[in-house]
């Protein structure tokens, strides 16, 4: 569903990404995992189209979401309008629909208590809920996550990650940019190690590894 070809890019003579090549089946989660500093934001900023590579090529079938890592949730808005304006701007649904709909996504997150707070009255967790729910209420072929337990404690990290499972398992493919290692080994079934501007391991994740992964092994 995504095949990243041969993706370049710099920032002044700063090589991001050199020559990364992989490709993604839909139904899976993939961490994009990696040093901080080692490109994986804007590999997904790229393959987001919110940049443009200097070479190489992304292609991909469907549509895409992003969960920003500071979740940019409009904050004048409450959590139901932050959600409903997607609908309403992206797909040009009317206000009552999109109200709907963008209610209907809010409870399957857990967050019906929160429909008319506004973003600052959230905890952490639900903030990074409601930023997933806003991508997701698109219905994206593909979700893209930036950093989802980054600035979150362990239990809401763990929430997320099941809610990750649960998204999964209704088909929802994701790709994570993540270096919190117990995050990717609970819900990813690929790891996609960035070092140095570059794929440096690529591999499935299954029960044996699980559990297993450390910076110390991954990186060399
Ligand atoms: P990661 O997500 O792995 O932490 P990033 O993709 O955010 O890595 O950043 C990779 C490198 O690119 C970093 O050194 C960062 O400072 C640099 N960088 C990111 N965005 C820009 C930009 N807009 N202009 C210049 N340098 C940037």
């Amino acid at each position: 569903m995504l095949n990243v070809t041969h993706a370049t890019k710099a920032y002044g003579n700063h090589t991001i990404l050199n020559q990364v090549s992989f490709s993604l089946n839909s139904g899976q989660i993939v961490a994009l995992a990696g040093p901080s500093g080692s490109g994986k934001s804007t590999l997904l900023r790229c393959i987001q189209n919110l940049e443009k590579l200097d070479e190489g090529t992304i292609a991909h079938k469907g549509t895409t979401g992003f969960v920003f890592q500071d979740f940019q949730l409009f904050p004048h808005l409450t959590v139901l309008d932050n959600v409903a304006y997607a609908l309403r701007v992206t797909k040009k649904q009317t206000a009552s629909d999109a109200l709907e709909k963008a209610k209907a996504t809010l409870k399957l997150l857990g967050l019906k208590t929160a429909y008319y707070k506004m973003p600052h009255q959230l905890s952490g967790g639900q903030r990074q809920r409601a930023a997933i729910a806003r991508a997701l209420v698109l219905e994206p072929d593909l979700l893209l996550c930036d950093e989802p337990t980054s600035g979150l404690d362990g239990l809401s990290g763990k929430n997320v990650a099941e809610l990750f499972l649960t998204l999964k398992n209704q088909g929802v493919t994701m790709l994570i940019a993540s270096h919190d290692l117990d995050f990717v080994s609970a819900v990813a079934d690929r790891i996609i190690v960035l070092n140095d501007a570059a794929v440096l391991k690529d591999f499935m994740i299954d029960a044996k590894i699980q559990g297993q992964l450390s910076w110390d092994k991954l990186l060399n």
